[in-house]
């Protein structure tokens, strides 16, 4: 069993801050205003490798630095390879440009019809809302635009974004992110949320946020009513490895789901994270428990700067396989690949059809063996009926 597995380390203490109060450590507004954002608070709180200083003093340029003080205290300070903190301490490797690599892998710039709105898709669009987070990954497929560190000056324009869906009866799907939507206040996502209600082509809102996992402490019973209120809004989070999965996420997801939220998890496939299979299902097994479905694996988006962190797809191939079938098929997420150059979300899976050849599918299941199934539909003979 993955260590982590282990109910009695879900509770991630207060560790470095076991002298702030409940009451501070629990207001997502004293979290924020404590973020470790320079490389003198970091050095304050950890030892840092010459490959992490020197990332700290190249980020400000790419990605700006910032964790908020839960999500710091998940890193083990003894693990220089701490899944943790591979994920948010900058590393000199971000530096490095990798042949392939671009500053907007995914294409998002050319399906802009407006600022912030990413009409790719038929029927649904993705509606960028701000470029903050609560803290920021290394690995972000939007780091042209998030945290400004670039000088993209991205000012999320919703009414020209509100105006573009009410005018396009084909959008039935708005998918908000940005940055993360959950840093806008209450009344402000309660007035957005309200605003694509009011247009009534529009069926289906959903979320993309990792402020759960980054700030639970956000998930106020404030926000709670607003996603009821305007419900059914769905929620996409982000964990990438089980030892995000605290008592604090489990907590803030049951009252999200409580409020009529369903949940699912997005995670992208990061080197020396969870590239692995049991870390993998320990993950998978984990969010089931907090009523999360792990929905999207992603392979790393060929971002500037990622290739440290990027894993060979064959791994991504492997580690699906050695799920699918071997546990919980709710907990197995579709491994895709967002294509570069704009093609979208690719699925990308184990060859279980082997072959569909004269009228015979060829199937290999989960444990390698052979199976086929007729593919046409033959009708049985005619039944001899009674003599007319
Ligand atoms: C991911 C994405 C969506 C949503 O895709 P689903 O497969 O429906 O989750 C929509 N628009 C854009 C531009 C996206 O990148």
């Amino acid at each position: 069993m993955f260590p982590a597995d282990r109910r009695e380390n879900w509770h991630a203490g207060q560790g470095r801050w076991a002298h702030v109060p409940a009451s501070d450590w629990n207001d997502w507004h004293w979290q924020l205003r404590n973020r470790i954002t320079s490389l003198e608070q970091l050095e304050s709180l950890v030892r840092l490798s010459k490959e992490e200083r020197a990332g700290c003093l190249f980020a400000p340029g790419k990605l700006s630095l910032a964790v908020t003080p839960h999500f710091f205290n998940l890193i083990d300070p003894e693990d220089p390879d701490c899944p943790v903190r591979r994920q948010v301490i900058p590393r000199i490797e971000e530096s490095d440009v990798a042949p392939g690599e671009s500053p907007d892998p995914v294409g998002e710039e050319s399906t802009m019809p407006v600022p912030g709105i990413v009409h790719r898709y038929p029927d649904r669009v993705l509606f960028l809302v701000t470029d903050r987070c609560a803290a920021y990954c290394r690995y972000c497929t939007r780091s042209r635009l998030v945290s400004n560190a670039q000088a993209y000056d991205f000012h999320p324009e919703l009414e020209k974004g509100l105006a573009y869906i009410a005018a396009h009866p084909e959008i039935r799907d708005v998918l908000i992110s940005g940055g993360d939507p959950l840093l806008l206040s209450d009344a402000k996502l309660d007035q957005l949320l309200g605003r694509l209600r009011a247009i009534p082509h529009v069926e289906f809102i959903r979320i993309g946020s990792r402020i759960p996992v980054f700030l639970p402490q956000r998930v106020t019973e404030g926000l709670c009513d607003a996603l009821k209120r305007h419900g059914p809004v769905w929620l996409s989070i982000h964990v990438n490895h089980p030892k995000e999965v605290t008592a604090e996420l489990a907590a803030a997801c049951e009252r999200l789901a409580f409020a009529g939220v369903p949940l699912g998890n997005q995670s992208v496939l990061l080197r020396g994270v969870n590239d692995d299979e049991e870390v993998m299902r320990a993950l998978l097994h984990r969010l089931l428990m907090i009523r999360v479905r792990p929905y999207y694996l992603y392979a790393c988006d060929l971002i500037e700067g990622s290739s440290h962190l990027r894993v060979p797809v064959e791994r991504g191939i492997e580690i699906i396989r050695s799920l699918r079938g071997h546990t919980t098929g709710y907990a197995v997420p579709q491994f895709v690949i967002d294509a570069p150059g704009g093609g979208g979300k690719v699925p990308v899976n184990p060859a279980y059809v082997q072959a569909i050849q004269d009228g015979i599918v060829e199937l290999r299941n989960f444990e390698g063996r052979s199976f086929t199934y007729p593919s046409g539909v033959r009708m049985p003979e005619p039944r001899p009926g009674p003599v007319a």
